[in-house]
C-alpha cells in the first residue's frame, strides 16, 4: 500500500569543503533507514567527520538497473532512502536521475535537500551574466561532436555552463575559441577546497595562462553568451562552416539562423544554394 512507502530523500553534499552542508542534510542522514552513494568510501569521510552511523550502499552508473530495483524494493517496504552523490547535488551529471524518475513513478515521495552544486557555485563568482543561463553538463569528449555541440552553441545568448576534466580542458578551450569565438570567460578550479582557483578573461587569454600548466582538480568553465556579436562571414560562409563541423543541413540552419538573428526561411534559401552547387561540383 501507498502509506508503507519510504520517502527518498535527494541530499546535496559537499563540493569539496566538509563544512558545505546543511544542518537538515546530516539529520536526513542520520535518520535514514539507508544511504545510497555514488562512491560509498568517498562517501564514507563525510559520514565519519559528521558522526552518521547509517548502512551505506553503492548506487552508481553501473550497478543502476539492479541498484534501483534494490532501492525501490526497500521503499515499498516503508524505508527511508538517503540519495547522495560524489559531490553536489545528486541527479546533476550523476547517477541518480533513473532512480529518482522511477520513484515517482512507483508513487513514493521524493524529497529534496537543498545545498551546493558546482554549476551554481562557479557560476555565482564567474562575473559573467546570472540572469538567464544554460547548464550543458559536460561536452562530448570525441572532438567531432563536441564541435558539433559548440556549433549549436555559438548564437546562444545566455551564459552557459560545463562541467570539464582537467585532462581535457586544455583542447576544449581551443575548441571554443575556435568555434564560438574570443569571448570572456570564467574557468573555476577546486572549488571550496585549498587549491581553488579563478581565472577569468577573454578565452585567449586563460589559453595563454594554462599552456605550460598540468590543470589538475575538478573544474567548472563559465562561457560568456552571445552578445549580439552576430557572425563575421556571408550566411553562405558561416552556413558552410557549420556544415563542415558536421551538423545536418537542419541543425547548421537553425544554429546560423539564431547567429544572425534572422529566419531559418532566409537561411534555408543559401542552404539550398550550397547543395545545389554540391551536386554540381561533384
Ligand atoms: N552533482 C554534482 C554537482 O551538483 O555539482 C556534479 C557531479 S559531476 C559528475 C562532477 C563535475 O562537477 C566535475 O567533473 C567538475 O566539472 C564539477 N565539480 C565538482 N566539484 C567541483 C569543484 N569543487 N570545483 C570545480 N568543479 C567541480
Amino acid at each position: 500500500m501507498h502509506t508503507m512507502n519510504g520517502t527518498l530523500y535527494i541530499v546535496a553534499t559537499p563540493i569539496g569543503n566538509l563544512e558545505d552542508i546543511t544542518f537538515r542534510a546530516v539529520r536526513v542522514l542520520k535518520e535514514a533507514d539507508l544511504i545510497a552513494a555514488e562512491d560509498t568510501r568517498h562517501t564514507q569521510k563525510l559520514l565519519t567527520h559528521y558522526g552518521i552511523k547509517t548502512p551505506v550502499t553503492s548506487y552508481f552508473e553501473h550497478n543502476r538497473a539492479v541498484k534501483g530495483d534494490f532501492l525501490a524494493w526497500r521503499l515499498r517496504e516503508g524505508k527511508d532512502v538517503a540519495l547522495v552523490s560524489d559531490a553536489g547535488t545528486p541527479g546533476v551529471s550523476d547517477p541518480g536521475y533513473e532512480l529518482i524518475k522511477g520513484a515517482i513513478k512507483d508513487g513514493i515521495r521524493v524529497v529534496p535537500i537543498p545545498g551546493p552544486s558546482a554549476a551554481i557555485t562557479g557560476l555565482s563568482i564567474s562575473g559573467l551574466p546570472t540572469g538567464i543561463f544554460a547548464f550543458e553538463g559536460f561536452l562530448p569528449a570525441k572532438e567531432k561532436a563536441r564541435n558539433e555541440r559548440l556549433e549549436t552553441l555559438r548564437g546562444e545568448e545566455r551564459s552557459l555552463i560545463f562541467y570539464e576534466s582537467p585532462q581535457r580542458l586544455l583542447s576544449t578551450l581551443k575548441d571554443i575559441h575556435d568555434i564560438v569565438g574570443d569571448r570572456n570567460i570564467a574557468v573555476l578550479r577546486e572549488l571550496t577546497k585549498i587549491h581553488e582557483e579563478v581565472l577569468r578573461g577573454r578565452v585567449s587569454d586563460i589559453l595563454e595562462e594554462l599552456k605550460d600548466r598540468t590543470v589538475k582538480g575538478e573544474v567548472v568553465i563559465v562561457l560568456e553568451g552571445n552578445q549580439g556579436e552576430g557572425f563575421k562571414g556571408s550566411i553562405g560562409s558561416e552556413l558552410e562552416k557549420a556544415l563542415k563541423c558536421g551538423l545536418s543541413m537542419k541543425e547548421a540552419i537553425e544554429a546560423v539562423s539564431k547567429g544572425f538573428g534572422i529566419s531559418k526561411g532566409e537561411v534555408y534559401k543559401e542552404g539550398l544554394k550550397i547543395k545545389l552547387m554540391t551536386a554540381e561540383g561533384g
